[in-house]
């Protein structure tokens, strides 16, 4: 068998792909945080930032993973012993769950099987039977199933009870339609390394007039994310200087492309991948697909850990399994971020190649056709 060269294409929900403008914009010389030129910058891209967001709330970066953003909106708005609603539709539900419940909160859930959804109704049942409760916590795209949210049904709802809504953007924040002020959001966090094209390592929150409200009444301490010392001064401590040179240069390349366009391609692209999946005879493990990633159930003839290690460490093409008890029966591809119609080419033609090594049987092209086809109707 003849060695190939191995050409790595990472097509998983985060990290995603990093365009070389961007990396080159790390290199650049770090330079104090403590002047006026570093200042500029920063003001520059949290100003970017907030365009992604549809937001003019304060918002602000932070020197940590998504989940350290998560933490930040748990400790400074919910007290112990407070109620609050989390939707738990999969492992970041979970996470809310677990943030919430490690500051004291009391957590009603609103349990969901894996791969379903949340409806307003349900908010609204549940506020209705808690009407104590003080916020609800949920998740614009629940990447652990592929399943997206109604934010704007949920804020609708939430906002009507006069209570908080808390969005984990992380994921779907660039890839999904999401209007922080439009649907009066009170806090929404993201991350770096999923639709921004940047690498891991920053994470963004946004705080409305009524999160502030909440704040100045909480009594959990907090130190590092404690939301009135950036309210005060929006690096106070060291900022990762060059990661926000990067984002100042996402957010202006975001920006150039229009978020509408931004949204309308990541649509093209999940159209892409699930047509090709739908043509391959495979099945959505979510009952609400968003366009992030698409979850897909591995069939029954197929073992799905080899599936992902295959294409992984074989054809260089990086999916993700699943995760807790989805592991190895389901598979997500992303179409996230830097992405354009030839990544989807590339995960529809690896899968194809990889399921029929494992046994699957499928005639090559089947899934090409569908994706090639959705491009041809969008006329991209
Ligand atoms: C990736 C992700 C997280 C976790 O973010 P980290 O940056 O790994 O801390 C949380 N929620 C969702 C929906 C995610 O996709």
């Amino acid at each position: 068998m003849a060695k190939m060269v191995k050409k790595n294409y990472l097509l998983a929900p985060g990290p995603t792909p990093v365009p070389t403008d961007l990396l080159l914009e790390g290199a650049r010389e770090t330079i104090h945080h403590r002047t006026p030129q570093f200042k500029k910058i920063m003001e520059e891209a949290i100003e970017g930032t907030k365009y992604v967001f549809q937001t003019t709330n304060d918002l602000f970066l932070l020197a940590s993973s998504g989940t350290g953003a998560m933490e930040m909106a748990v400790v400074n708005l919910v007290s112990p012993g407070e109620k609050v609603i989390v939707v738990v539709g999969g492992k970041f539900g979970e996470r809310w769950q677990q943030l919430c419940e490690t500051y004291g909160a009391e957590v009603v859930p609103i349990k969901l099987e894996y791969g379903d959804y949340a409806t307003p109704e349900m908010i609204d049942e549940k506020l209705k039977e808690h009407p104590d409760a003080v916020a609800v916590f949920t998740t614009l795209s629940e990447t652990s199933t592929g399943t997206v949210m109604d934010i704007e049904g949920f804020a609708k709802v939430v906002k009507a009870h006069g209570k908080l809504i808390v969005v984990d953007a992380i994921s779907g924040l660039i890839a999904q339609p999401l209007k922080t002020d439009e649907w009066k959001l009170d806090v929404v966090v993201a991350g770096s390394q999923k639709g921004f094209m940047l690498p891991p390592g920053l994470g963004f929150i946004t705080f409305s007039e009524d999160a502030w409200k909440k704040a100045e009444k909480n009594s959990v301490p907090s130190f590092y994310f404690n939301a009135f010392a950036y309210k005060k001064n929006p690096a106070p401590y060291t900022p990762a200087v060059n990661l926000i040179y990067q984002l100042k240069k996402a957010v202006e390349m975001l920006k150039e492309e229009g978020i509408e366009n931004v949204w309308e391609r990541h649509r093209i692209l999940a159209d892409a991948i699930r047509e090709g999946v739908k043509a391959l005879g495979l099945e959505f493990f979510s009952k609400r697909p968003g366009n992030v990633l698409t979850a897909v159930k591995v069939p029954e003839s197929v073992d799905g850990q080899k599936l992902v290690s295959l294409m992984r460490d074989e054809f260089g093409v990086t999916i993700a399994g699943g995760q807790g008890s989805m592991k190895g029966k389901i598979f997500r591809i992303a179409h996230l971020g830097y992405m354009s119609k030839f990544d989807t080419i590339v995960a529809i033609s690896a899968l194809e190649m990889a399921l029929r090594k494992l046994g699957y049987k499928l005639e090559y092209g089947t899934g090409l056709k569908a994706v090639e086809e959705v491009f041809e109707r969008e006329d991209v």
